[in-house]
């Protein structure tokens, strides 16, 4: 599969980016490592007039602990540099693990972590090549107007199916989102929109520039745990991120996240309560884990069957639970 025909705009700076965003809006992509947007394109998903390539902005780089206590992650640092950070690992736990589950060493390689939350959500009928789509049908998401996973419906149930998404979640991040008209700072918690086709809160003329992760969300303990068909390689089927932080035995605060079962990566927060207070047990895990697959939508957007996915969130979840309270 060939890639389409585009201009490649090679910013090297924030406001040069923005500028090129306003100057071509709607007719650009933005590129960080590629790793999804370059076979999205081949597969003629997106076929834009201009790519706008990241990779010359310097400043969006890097891991930068501040005197405040809270952490600055640049939208172009890749997985591997999150998964390898020490201080990462030490304070905010749940994201190495997240992000070390990611596809592949190569691809963790390329990718970047602003590309990771601003990932299409992904759908079997979609994430096609041209002739495959024809071939099929069409649908809402990209040039048709009916649903082939929920007939008669209007709304898109492709799936979110990023892995660091539900730990940032956990770590209640906030995204920095920068336009022409300057830059603000939002809650990663209001950036998905829980429909498949306009996934995101972000206008074709901004960028993802910077994550915070607040001092508050340090030093707990995190697990993530993930379904997919290759262990090596494979976007998530479902997962679940924990972030846990215990005292005396008890659980003093917990956060609960899950992924690729719904158009949304989502916080659970009912289910964290269930567990501030109390000492973990099997039963307790078992209840948070009874929540968490209700909470969860998978529909057949994606490889192996709703229900085992659904139960899968129940499984995972019981068991993060149970690691996070282990001593
Ligand atoms: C075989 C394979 C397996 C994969 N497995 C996984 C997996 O297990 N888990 C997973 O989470 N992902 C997986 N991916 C997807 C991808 O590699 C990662 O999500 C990666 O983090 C994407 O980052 P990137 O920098 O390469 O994004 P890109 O491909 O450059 O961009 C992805 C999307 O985000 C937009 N974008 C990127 N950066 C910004 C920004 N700063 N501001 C605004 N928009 C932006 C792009 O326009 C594009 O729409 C896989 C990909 C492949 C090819
Ligand atoms: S959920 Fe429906 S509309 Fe969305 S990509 Fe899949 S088939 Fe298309």
């Amino acid at each position: 599969m060939s890639l389409p025909q585009f201009r490649l705009l090679r910013p090297r700076a924030i406001e040069e980016a923005v500028a090129y965003l306003a100057k071509h809006a709607g007719n650009v992509r933005v590129l960080a490592g590629g790793t999804d947007l370059i076979p999205s394109m081949r597969q003629k998903l997106f076929e834009p007039g201009s790519v706008l390539d990241l990779r010359g902005l310097s400043e969006l780089r890097g891991i930068r602990p501040q005197t405040n206590g809270v952490v600055e992650i640049g939208a172009l640092t890749t997985l591997s540099a999150i998964e390898k950070s020490t201080y990462l690992r030490q304070h905010y736990s749940v994201l190495t693990e997240a992000a070390a589950t990611v596809a592949s060493p190569v691809l963790r390689n390329m990718g970047t972590v602003g590309g990771n939350i601003c990932l299409d959500t992904r759908c079997l009928w979609y994430n096609q090549s041209l002739t495959w789509r024809k071939g099929c049908g069409f649908c809402i998401k990209k040039d048709g107007n009916l649903c082939h996973v929920a007939p008669g419906g209007t709304k898109c149930w492709a799936a979110f199916s990023g892995d660091t998404p539900p730990a940032l979640l956990c770590l209640n991040a906030e995204i920095e989102i920068t336009g022409s008209d300057g830059r603000h700072r939002i809650s990663l918690r209001d950036f998905y929109t829980g429909d498949g086709e306009n996934y995101r809160q972000l206008l074709p003329t901004e960028l993802v520039t910077r994550v915070f992760l607040p001092a508050e969300s340090a030093d707990y303990r995190g697990i993530y745990r993930k379904l997919r068909v290759r262990g090596s390689i494979d976007y998530p089927l479902a997962g679940v991120a924990v972030a846990m932080k215990r005292s005396n035995g008890h659980v003093a605060d917990a956060r609960i996240a899950i992924t690729a079962v719904n158009p949304a990566p989502l916080l659970l927060q009912q289910a964290g309560e269930m567990l501030i207070g109390k000492a973990v047990d099997e039963g307790l895990a078992d209840a948070v884990g009874d929540l968490a697959a209700r909470t969860a939508k998978p529909l057949t957007t994606s490889a192996l069957t709703p229900e085992y996915r659904r139960e899968m969130i129940r499984v995972f979840t019981k068991r993060a639970v149970l690691a996070a309270a282990s001593n």
